[in-house]
């Protein structure tokens, strides 16, 4: 728990808006009550994360009438139709999605794939949130970058069977020049501006990878 404690602390003193719950259905709530303005969030959208969809905030969203929620990832859209719906995600008022590591001292690392999540964690949309499980925390960056080039890189190569990447094999990286390697970008938040424009919400539970 300290570990947790204090990267909530740290993630504040960072200028992030950080709040701890216990599990899913405590952030789904929090976010319901203490993060959604649905006098201000006439727009949202989201980018893939595990531990936000099991949250079950995009399904609130998708039944709120006052709510336009831009979809990125339909099934019927061509991959053209999907890089401008996300292009025009990156001007939603609210922006949903999760994190692939967190440190102590109140630090956020991700790697993507396209990008289109990091850059609208970094700019774009008015306000983001951040849903991320504790097993996410990590001592330090080279703890953060070790987890995710060791852990949810090829875990989710191995998720996305559509793409052909030797770490499905393998099991573990293997810094492929694949053209369907999911590792080209990486973002590492230090602290947020304008203050608490990223809200993350700690979820005291092990969530996505
Ligand atoms: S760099 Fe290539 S091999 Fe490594 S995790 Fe990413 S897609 Fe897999």
């Amino acid at each position: 728990m300290e570990r947790i404690l204090k990267t909530l602390f740290n993630l504040n003193r960072n200028g992030f808006d950080a709040y701890l719950v216990e599990n899913i259905e405590e952030a789904k709530t929090l976010f319901i009550d203490k993060i959604l303005d649905t006098n201000k969030h006439l727009t949202a959208s989201y980018a893939d994360s595990m531990t936000m969809k099991t949250c079950g905030v995009l399904e609130y969203l998708r039944g709120l009438e006052s709510v336009n929620v831009i979809e990125t990832f339909s099934a019927d859209y061509t991959q053209e139709e999907k890089i401008a719906k996300r292009r025009e995600a990156l001007l939603s008022d609210i922006f949903l999605t999760g994190s692939n590591a967190v440190t102590m001292n109140g630090e956020i690392l991700n790697l993507d794939m396209i990008g289109n999540r990091v850059a609208a964690i970094t700019f774009g949309p008015k306000e983001v949130v951040l849903f991320i499980g504790v097993n996410k925390i990590v001592d330090n960056l080279e703890s953060a970058k070790q987890r995710i080039k060791e852990i949810a890189a090829p875990e989710n190569a191995i998720r996305h069977t559509k793409f052909k990447t030797p770490c499905q094999g393998a099991g573990i990286c293997l810094d492929c020049d694949s053209v369907d390697r999911i590792c080209n970008v990486w973002t590492l938040h230090e602290k947020c501006f304008p203050k608490g424009r990223i809200k993350v919400i700690l979820i005291n539970q092990k969530l996505g990878l």
